[in-house]
């Protein structure tokens, strides 16, 4: 039987075709959504991901100003829970994600890998690129650099709340 857990936002029941790698690698496979709600989604994946993992999820049928997944170009998800299915006898998963960020962003044309902005020069990096030092907060190669090189104290708190601040 299936575990009901209660839920702070309402479940969506949407088949949706997907591509999605984990956050540091460029291998994407094919898969499909199950439902979703604000928070997050479930897809049936082909491979088994840890939980805990960060994955780029790109939406096949982006459609910008529906309503639903659809309506952004690509998540960045935190894997919650992977559970075996056993269907026809091949093996799939059944994945729950928390949504980490939505993303509009333009496609880099070979391997369809969405960009984002790095939040502190505004540069557009490869979603596999960034790197996320603060929550939320993404950064690209050469401001990390720089970024890491700040001492820890006051000034490192002073940029830190600067880059939030761009966020929200
Ligand atoms: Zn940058």
């Amino acid at each position: 039987m299936t575990k009901i857990t209660p839920r702070a936002h309402p479940r969506t029941t949407y088949q949706a075709p997907i591509r999605y790698a984990l956050l540091n690698s460029e291998e994407f496979s094919t898969a499909h959504t199950s439902d979703f709600s604000y928070e997050g989604l479930c897809c049936e994946v082909p491979h088994k991901i840890e939980p805990d993992a960060d994955v780029c999820i790109v939406m096949q049928n982006y459609t910008p100003g529906n309503a639903g997944l659809e309506a952004y170009h690509s998540y960045v998800a935190r894997i919650r829970w992977i559970n075996l299915l056993s269907k026809n006898g091949s093996e799939r998963y059944a994945t729950g994600a928390q949504i980490v960020a939505r993303s509009h962003d333009i496609l880099s044309t070979e391997e369809q890998i969405p960009k984002i902005e790095c939040d502190l020069c505004g540069c557009l990096e490869s979603m596999h690129r960034v790197n996320q030092t603060v929550k939320g907060v993404y950064l690209c190669r050469r401001c990390l650099r720089h970024f890491s090189k700040i001492p820890p104290g006051k000034i490192r708190q002073c940029v830190e709340r600067f880059l939030v601040g761009n966020v929200v």
